[in-house]
């Protein structure tokens, strides 16, 4: 049968975008739908908007340091508006942008919902197309626990466009997107609370990077709650907000935020017309090369719930541009040593296994850790420090997971990965000669260990 297209991809985001254009470039037909947004959530609602806003609010230590250089300013005054303004006109651009790309690589573009009808066959518009294989890139969707008053707080889509930043704040939740976005209404000036179901944040984490980051935020004066959760919010008549705690206690605010996971976007999307199944947690279930049960949908990125981080789903998608189209080139993605940032004020950045993973996998590990104040910092009064730490396998001498948590760490920790990825044994590490003076240098200078 001849299909109108070689693949259809539902969704422009990250990884829609990514085997789209790739698969066009190795002579493909392919058409893309996107519902709502070109870019999909990372440029959108995701990874681009919050590091201006978290750049945003950095400027208030800048500024409070600077005087220590002999700065001296005004009263610095933020407006929220400006900033927003900002953001929305560079996020139109990179919209345009994304337009371009698709279109200049010779891909169809339907700026529609796009509804699935059959194995090979999407509705969008009104119009039917088929297609040899549907790619699902679809993404996710933040997920508010439905408790009474839920329709009171805000999820992250909400929190890139409100009109006035809030005076105070609630952040629920304890995973990247609540730790940073208490730093971006820390920083800008809200009095934030952040309230975390578990006894530290950041599960997964290393755990000597979970507290160090606890004790920078609150040497900051971010109120962390831990063991807390929301019981019911409501309402009151001057259009604030009272949430009653689990515990019985109650905490006034004007934004309470919800950051407490995402769940696969599969709305409207047509699934019970294939064959298609999800895994336990509702997520598309895929094989190693990302097909779905129905052998002509494949599926990756966030609705598969894997690894929700746009460096994958960019991976995934070229992956799949490969597999169906440039065979020859196939590489699958690899899962291991995925380095990644936290963009907290300070922050997080981290490649490798924790100290406690490490420990789990049967390693015998050695470990090394710096604490330091930043040279920066030398002549202001503020006691931030960073924390740098590896983790070292005992046998082997591989370095097992490098941690950092420090101004830069995400930049520090890219470089890392590809050691880390190459097999770096902390020999290695030693040999290095080290740039100075920075702070990365401290990554090739430790030579005590801390602990075994
Ligand atoms: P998406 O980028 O979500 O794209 C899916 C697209 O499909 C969307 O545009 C959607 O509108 C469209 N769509 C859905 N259904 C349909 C339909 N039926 N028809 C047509 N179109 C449809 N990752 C990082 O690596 N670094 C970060 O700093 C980072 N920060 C983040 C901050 C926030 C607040 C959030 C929410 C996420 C962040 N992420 C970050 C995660 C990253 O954004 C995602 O992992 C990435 O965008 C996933 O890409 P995707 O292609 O799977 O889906
Ligand atoms: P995460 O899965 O990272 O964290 C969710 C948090 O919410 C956890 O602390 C979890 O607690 C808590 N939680 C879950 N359900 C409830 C509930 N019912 N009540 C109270 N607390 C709850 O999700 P996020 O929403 O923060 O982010 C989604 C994903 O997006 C991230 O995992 C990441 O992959 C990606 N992302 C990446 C960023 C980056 O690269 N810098 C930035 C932002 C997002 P518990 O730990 O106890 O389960």
């Amino acid at each position: 049968m001849a299909y109108d297209f070689d693949l259809y991809v539902i969704g422009a985001g990250s990884g829609g975008v990514r085997a789209a254009r790739f698969a066009a470039g190795f002579g493909a037909r392919v058409a893309v739908a996107e519902s709502r947004y070109l870019g999909g959530t990372c440029v959108n609602v995701g990874c681009v908007p919050k590091k201006l806003l978290v750049y945003g609010a950095h400027f208030a230590e800048d500024f409070e340091q600077s005087s220590g250089f002999g700065w001296s300013l005004g009263e610095a005054n933020f407006d929220w508006a400006t900033l927003i303004a900002n953001k929305d006109r560079e996020i139109n651009r990179l919209n345009g942008i994304y337009r371009n790309l698709l279109v200049n690589s010779g891909v169809t573009l339907h700026e529609a919902h796009a509804k699935i009808v059959g194995p090979h066959e999407v509705e969008v518009d009104g119009q039917r197309y088929t297609a040899e294989n549907i790619l699902i890139a679809t993404g996710g969707w933040p997920q508010i626990p439905q408790i009474p008053g839920h329709e009171h707080a805000i999820g992250s889509n909400e929190a890139f466009f409100l009109k006035e930043l809030p005076k105070r704040v609630l952040v629920v939740g304890g995973g990247y997107i609540a730790v940073e976005f208490a730093g971006i209404f820390h920083g800008l000036g809200a009095n934030t609370t952040l309230l975390y179901r578990g006894d530290l944040f950041l599960r997964g984490f290393d755990g000597a990077v979970r507290k160090h980051l606890q004790e920078e935020l609150t040497k900051r004066g971010m109120d962390l709650q831990f063991n807390a959760d929301i019981a019911r919010i409501d309402k009151q008549a001057d259009g604030s907000l009272k949430a009653t705690l689990k515990d019985g206690r109650v905490l006034d605010a004007d934004c309470v935020f919800y950051a407490t996971g995402r769940r696969p976007m599969l709305d409207n999307l047509g699934l019970e017309n294939t064959d298609v199944q999800l895994d336990d947690k509702g997520f598309i279930k895929v094989d190693d090369q990302y097909q779905t049960t129905e052998p002509s949908i494949l599926a990756l990125g966030d609705v598969i719930g894997r690894v929700q981080l746009t460096p994958v789903a960019l991976a995934e998608g070229m992956a799949v541009a490969r597999r169906l189209f440039k065979p020859e080139q196939y590489r699958p993605v690899d899962y291991k040593m995925i380095p990644t940032a936290v963009f907290s004020l300070p922050n997080i950045g981290t490649v490798g296994l924790s100290e406690e993973e490490a420990r789990e996998c049967g390693h015998e590990v050695v470990i090394f850790e710096s604490r330091f104040r930043p040279m920066k910092l030398t002549l202001t009064e503020c006691q931030e420090k960073t924390l740098m730490k590896l983790v070292v396998d005992a046998k082997t001498d591989k370095v097992l997971g490098c941690h950092m948590v420090g101004p830069d760490a995400g930049e520090i920790v890219q470089g890392l990965a590809i050691a880390l990825k190459a097999g770096a044994t902390k020999r290695d590490f030693d040999d290095t000669i080290g740039v100075h003076p920075t702070a990365a240098e401290e990554f090739v200078t430790m030579r005590t260990p801390v602990g075994a």
